[in-house]
């Protein structure tokens, strides 16, 4: 951890804007463990719930009618079954998450982080730039690490279960095995051990990726076509490239941003021409 936030575990823990009554107590203590790894149990929990719920309720039932011509697998409709599979899956991921939550704050308190406490420390371009930073290192990571969880060795044990929605809903944000929930889980540590952030960016990020993550599961493209066939707005993935993924696995691993796609040639849109509208079955991986 920087110094120029001052040091000690009770900074962290004061930044975080976790209870002032536990600040102090020894993170070793077990009592304490437990009451912190329920509160960030909870939080994860409303992390993944109001995200994929708001969404899941707003796009997929309310306005359902009205977005009709976005749907984007015509043919298909995901199942209630589906639905509390993925949610169920999504719950395991987000105890493995909290785990590794546990583990980063106690580390950060322990000082062997470069998070640092005060926003103008480093300058407030590089806060902006960080935030930049950090989606663009999480897209590079989420990328090689899905790419190559695709491969036939490891797919099954690893990513299968995130491929059994082949039209997912918001609520497969985090449908993932137990070995791919540490393989996201891993990123954030090893960033914020290497490159200084500002922990209120960290959480900015987490907002972002979750938002993006739900509406990417929405089956639904809520871009509007004038901003989609933009060049501008080519380099973004939309719902559209994520619900490829899902319907034909043959490609579009990334989560924000299609230039790695495109670098490697793994576009599906790009490679095969396909229409948005598709409805074709999932390749084999
Ligand atoms: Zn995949
Ligand atoms: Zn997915």
């Amino acid at each position: 951890m920087r110094t120029g936030g001052g040091g000690g575990g009770g900074d962290v823990l004061e930044t975080l804007l976790i209870d002032r009554s536990i600040l102090g107590a020894p993170v070793t203590e077990p009592a304490w463990i437990a009451t912190f790894f329920l509160k960030i149990l909870a939080v994860n929990i409303l992390g993944y719930v109001i995200p994929a719920g708001l969404v899941f309720g707003l796009v997929c039932v309310v306005f359902r009618r009205r977005l009709e011509p976005a749907r984007l697998q015509k043919g298909r409709r995901a199942t209630w079954p589906q639905m509390r599979r993925e949610i169920l899956w999504s719950a395991s991921a987000v105890a493995v998450f909290s785990f590794m939550s546990l583990a980063i704050v106690t580390m950060a308190a322990a000082g062997w982080t470069q998070l640092y406490f005060r926003p103008e420390e480093l300058g407030w371009g590089y806060l902006f730039f960080s935030f930049i930073l950090l989606t663009v290192l999480h897209d590079a990571y989420f990328y090689w690490t899905h790419r190559i969880m695709h491969h036939r060795w490891i797919f099954d044990a690893l990513h299968l279960v995130h491929h059994r929605s082949i039209t997912p809903t918001p609520w497969a944000c985090y449908c993932f095995s137990p070995g791919e929930a540490v393989v996201q889980a891993l990123f954030l540590p090893l960033v914020i051990f290497a490159i200084p952030f500002y922990p209120p960016i960290v959480v900015a990020f987490a907002v972002h990726q979750i938002l993006r993550n739900t509406l990417g599961h929405s089956g639904f493209e809520l871009m509007p076509p004038v901003l989609a066939r933009s060049r501008w707005a080519s380099w973004l993935i939309s719902a559209t490239h994520h619900d490829l993924h899902h319907s034909q696995s043959t490609g579009n691993f990334a989560l924000y941003f299609t230039w790695w796609d495109r670098l490697f040639r793994t576009d599906i849109r790009r490679s095969t021409k396909t229409n948005e509208n598709q409805n074709s079955a999932p390749a084999a991986h």
